[in-house]
């Protein structure tokens, strides 16, 4: 079913010259914390559609390092229900989880080259000083052992261009802070797995939703920090309940249905600004492949949000925010 196990020969014989630009590959990272459900389902079509229409590779990560949050079967639930859309990977599925000899390796030479400290505020100490880590702790040699680990913030991001939302402007105060890399209780955090799983799989286009605009900035940074080359990145809008609240397992965002996957797949598809033809569409892969040879990046709506209402299993309203 998937189109490819092994990596592309081709892919690693560009990458070997040099000089060629490496060939696209995108991703889709979940997090197995739930079934997917509609805002889900968007960000994994736009990613698709995004790399299919390039003639890239779209690869599929499970973002399972955040533990306590991971729900057992769902990262399984989420590859059956990607298939059930017709959306079908290339490669092997990367899991977080199985990585940590990788990440650590990262983190150890951050730590040999003095990149990262340990601090001690708590997170009200923080809220106290104003609500973002003011780099209180980066002279103060505070024990690594279960203390959380932070990066000194060496290549600030104060914007970036984006693919949809054009020049993206960070406040001073995010893009100067020395975010954390290792958690206190011994995770490593997000940002750091990210662009280590990222550089590592060659990705080279992101495209995800404008929730993680800023969390992009600190991406930037550390990509700079490790000397990797940057992929280039895209936010679609993020599909929420009420503004400012995307649709989760929260507020009872429901599980897509995989039995009937076409109402949901054209809702995502009008969600993303397509206009459909009359004409019916038999599958899911018929419809994908109308998608993607109607794709067209400029296109998308640049709304940082669209309010989603699902009426029934049929029928969506979409308010742009
Ligand atoms: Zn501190």
């Amino acid at each position: 079913m998937h189109t490819s196990q092994v990596r592309h020969p081709e892919h690693q014989q560009l990458h070997a010259l040099g000089s060629s630009p490496l060939p696209y590959r995108g991703r889709f990272a979940p997090s197995p914390s739930g079934p997917l459900h509609f805002g889900s389902l968007v960000a994994a079509l736009a990613s698709y559609l995004d790399a299919k229409a390039n003639h890239g590779q779209w690869l599929v990560r499970m973002e399972d390092i955040d533990t306590p949050r991971v729900v057992p079967g769902a990262a399984d639930a989420i590859l059956t229900t990607l298939d059930a859309y017709g959306l079908h990977w290339d490669g092997q599925v990367v899991y977080q989880s199985q990585r940590h000899d990788l990440y650590q390796d990262v983190l150890d030479s951050l730590v040999k080259e003095q990149n990262v400290y340990a601090c001690i505020c708590t997170r009200k100490h923080i809220k106290a000083r104003g609500g973002y880590y003011d780099n209180h702790c980066r002279a103060k040699n505070h024990h690594f052992d279960g203390n959380a680990l932070r990066l000194k913030q060496r290549f600030p991001i104060f914007e970036f261009h984006d693919g949809l939302q054009g020049q993206v402007h960070i406040p001073n105060d995010i893009a100067r802070e020395d975010y954390i890399v290792k958690r206190r209780d011994g995770l490593f955090a997000y940002q750091l797995v990210v662009v280590v799983d990222d550089h590592q799989q060659e990705i080279t286009h992101i495209v995800r939703g404008a929730d993680l605009l800023e969390p992009t900035a600190r991406q930037l940074s550390l990509f700079k920090q490790l000397n990797y080359t940057a992929p280039h990145f895209t936010h679609v809008p993020l599909a929420v309940a009420t503004p400012g609240f995307k649709l989760s397992k929260q507020n009872h965002a429901p599980a897509i249905d995989n039995s009937k996957p076409l109402p949901a797949l054209v809702a995502a598809l009008e969600f993303l600004g397509f206009t459909l033809p009359q004409a019916h569409f038999d599958d899911v892969e018929t419809l994908l492949k109308w998608a993607i040879s109607h794709y067209d990046v400029t296109r998308l709506p640049n709304n940082k949000e669209i309010q989603v209402v699902q009426k029934s299993t049929e029928r969506y309203e979409f308010t742009p925010l």
